[in-house]
């Protein structure tokens, strides 16, 4: 006779602890594979042999392993974080100014740009982060303080901040993200200067965090918008539910297919290394490895969701 399904959801079922130790040892072993994003030479800096990964659950409770506090340059990860600042301040009409469908081309192509008369496929690409990123601006008195704040207090760490010298070495070689922030401002989809706009972008992914910090800061995802750390409605269950959509078909960029099948999260990852994974109502994941695949992601990081879901069962399929 067929035994009746397990629910993968209960928690008593699974030893995560013994579960995170197994992945991180597997994971040393593959040391080494990966590139080191060159094209913003203080990323490229960043030794490879790192591995941490992180678990926040909804009572707050955190386990961890490896290299889980050591902090990372956010990057594109604090693109979830902006998202939820604009859908605040402005609900659905963001949708006007930026799609919510996948690209399929990597995170700073500008292809789509031209025929689409400056409306980007989704706020995770980059141009459809510049966008946000404007319409934060545009919403808060302080915007940057705002983001600080938002996520000091998502994550318990008042020590956070950005990094100056990552910021200005992006800065320095962002000629491609000066290129689309003109291009989008000629289709008026701009408010702010384009200088203005580039400076909060460099800001929002100069932000240095570690994986308890971004674990503890995308729970709220995984709790119907409920931050555990702060106590705070942050959206609402129905706001954390489109966010963590777009997530699933766009976190990854033109490897959301591949997430989606390996994986089965709602996943975005930054090009420091670091992934944010959502299991829906269990828990907020942050996986760190510097070394990326030729999309972006991080290799190692992705290998380590993969085998979490596998040995767990929590995928959302
Ligand atoms: N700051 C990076 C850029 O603009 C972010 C890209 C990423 O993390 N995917 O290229």
């Amino acid at each position: 006779m067929r035994k009746p399904p397990q629910n993968p959801h209960d928690l008593s079922r699974h030893d995560l602890d013994d579960i995170l130790g197994t992945i991180n040892e597997d994971v040393r072993q593959r040391f080494g594979e990966g590139k080191l994003p060159d094209y913003i030479p203080s990323l490229a800096e960043v030794p490879k042999d790192r591995f941490g990964m992180a678990l926040a659950l909804p009572d707050g409770k955190i386990h961890a392993v490896g290299n889980a506090r050591e902090r990372f340059s956010i990057q594109s990860v604090s693109k979830v974080y902006t998202l939820t600042l604009a859908l605040s301040a402005v609900g659905d009409e963001l949708w006007k100014r930026v799609d919510r469908e996948p690209s399929g081309d990597p995170f700073n192509s500008l292809v789509q740009l031209e025929y689409e008369k400056g409306i980007p496929r989704n706020p995770f690409m980059n141009a459809g982060a510049l966008v946000t990123a404007d319409v934060v601006l545009s919403s808060y008195d302080d915007a940057e303080a705002t983001l600080i704040g938002f996520m000091r207090t998502r994550s318990g760490n008042p020590e956070i901040g950005s990094d100056e010298v990552v910021a200005k070495s992006e800065r320095e070689s962002g000629h491609r993200n000066v290129a689309m922030a003109n291009f989008i401002r000629s289709y008026g989809n701009l408010e702010n200067s384009v200088d203005d706009v580039l400076a909060f972008y460099y800001l929002q992914c100069s932000l240095r965090m570690d994986c308890v910090d971004l674990a503890r800061s995308v729970q709220y995802l995984a709790d119907a918008g409920h931050c555990a750390t702060s106590g705070v409605q942050v959206t609402s269950a129905e706001g954390a539910t489109r966010i963590n959509s777009v997530m699933m078909t766009a976190g990854t960029y033109d490897a959301a297919g591949d997430f989606a099948y390996y994986v089965g999260l709602p996943a975005k990852s930054g090009v420091g290394g670091g992934i944010v994974a959502v299991v829906p109502h269990v828990m907020g994941i942050c996986v760190w490895s510097p070394g990326l695949d030729d999309k972006g992601n991080s290799l190692l990081g992705r290998y380590a969701l993969h085998r979490f879901t596998r040995m767990t069962g929590l995928s959302v399929f």
